[in-house]
């Protein structure tokens, strides 16, 4: 096999790439292109692998997929299934977990700017814990609580001063960060200050999100360090219990060949063993640890089929070879250079014998899927997929140009299953007037 695999991805009887045993040709004939296809067996491998390295050492644990990843219904029924939680960053995350039937006790809600409605929507959908941000949503929440006279249980996130090795749009635990409570200038301190003084705030613990796509696991280390030091401090500060300390996600996954992550479960190991280690030399209660991964559990399971269509050979300097979709239903090469491995489905094993540059078919010039994919011979009408796009890829489609975003489809022991339709051109002027 030439190409770089996961989970059931291989080249089948008939020499053509297969995922979940079913025939990606007859998937592209079936629901049209592109498409997005989840290898369903993949995910639950990557959600049990996490479950399996807290099951083994007996911990405290919750594991909250990042939904914003990607957040579908069908997604949420998968991960109820699985028996995970779910973390969500809008109004539209809740109302999709919601129509799912998610135990909406299972979810935790993050996000530097909820806004009033939000909230609201998120106290009376019961959702299990509100991830404070900063001090107007401490007002805002406080004030929303006291109106309905409930009582919400919370976690503070830090910023625990960590620059984490990955892209600068990927970094969020720097003290220079748009997202939650500096702990070197004493905002953290002052925010539980508050916690502790509500009536209706339950303070929980300590939430921190060093970053994205991270391939080492020191920068996991040092935040774990940095959440136990202000969980011991504020135990003597404040007489205060942390019950349960959140690690965020940004696990790294491998996109090409040149990507090196670790296994999934190792970033958990190190950080899991790292707290308590912490934790005992600071006799310190045995607190949950909480995971948030949303990338390392659904981006290999991805993958995305083309229709090949036209190309532009100039002589001397490029190959392009034009694909149906593009930025609209993958934005991340023209937002963060991202890149990404192709081969030709029905022969996958060919030997490549150009090299091309992937275009999407949008009015852009940064629309490129892949720059330098080594590839098969190609005729128009060939389906091309691009394997890893299971993570920020349909949850950050689009409608530019006015193209309708493709249909998602699960697959798993030969079955496949339409989970996501198509829009269709009336689905694009619904809204108009
Ligand atoms: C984005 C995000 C995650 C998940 O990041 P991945 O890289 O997809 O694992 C987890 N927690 C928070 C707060 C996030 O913003």
């Amino acid at each position: 096999m030439s190409y770089y695999h996961y989970g059931t991805i291989q080249t089948n009887s008939a020499g053509h790439l297969a995922i979940g045993g079913v025939d990606t040709l007859a998937l592209a004939e079936k629901y049209g292109t592109p498409l997005y296809v989840y290898d369903v067996a993949l995910i639950r491998e990557r959600i049990r692998g996490f479950k399996k390295v807290f099951e083994d050492r007996k911990l405290k644990y919750h594991i909250s997929y990042a939904s914003k990843a990607f957040s579908v219904k069908a997604m949420y029924r998968l991960l109820k299934e699985e028996g995970i939680g779910a973390d969500v960053v809008s109004g539209g995350e809740i109302y999709t977990a919601q129509q799912a039937g998610f135990p909406m006790a299972q979810t935790s809600f993050n996000g530097n700017n909820k806004s009033r409605a939000e909230l609201e929507m998120a106290v009376e959908a019961g959702v299990g814990h509100i991830i404070l941000d900063n001090f107007h949503e401490i007002e805002l929440l406080e004030a929303i609580l006291t109106e309905k006279q409930v009582k919400m249980p919370v976690l503070l996130r830090v910023t625990p001063g960590i620059s984490a090795h990955t892209h600068e749009y990927d970094m969020t635990g720097q003290i220079d960060s748009k997202f939650g409570f500096d702990i070197k200038s004493g905002q953290a301190d002052q925010a539980v200050a508050q916690v502790i003084a509500s009536e209706n705030l339950i303070y929980e613990g300590i939430h921190a999100h060093v970053g994205s796509q991270i391939f080492e696991t020191v920068g996991f280390e040092k935040a774990a360090d940095a959440l136990v030091n202000l969980a011991a401090n504020w135990a003597q500060t404040f007489d205060l219990t942390t019950k349960i300390l959140n690690v965020g996600g940004g696990f790294g996954v491998r996109y090409t060949a040149e990507d090196e992550p670790l296994a999934p479960q190792t970033y958990v190991e190190n950080i899991v063993d790292e707290i308590m280690k912490q934790v005992q030399a600071k006799a310190l209660p045995e607190p949950e640890i909480w995971i948030e991964p949303g990338r390392s559990i659904v981006a290999e399971a991805g993958t995305t089929l083309y229709t090949i269509g036209s190309r532009k050979d100039i002589p001397d300097v490029r190959h392009y070879l034009d694909v149906d979709g593009g930025m609209g239903d993958n934005i991340r090469p023209a937002l963060y250079q991202s890149e990404y491995d192709a081969v030709v489905c029905n022969r996958p094993d060919d030997a490549p014998v150009e090299t091309v540059t992937i275009a999407g078919k949008y009015c852009e010039s940064g629309d490129m899927l892949i720059h330098d994919q080594p590839l098969a011979a190609t005729q128009p009408g060939d389906i091309l997929a691009t394997f890893v796009t299971g993570a920020y890829g349909y949850a950050m489609a689009n409608n530019y140009n006015r193209n309708p975003r493709p249909a998602v489809v699960f697959v798993e022991n030969g079955q496949s299953q339409l989970v996501v339709r198509r829009e269709t051109y009336q689905n694009l002027t619904q809204l108009d007037i």
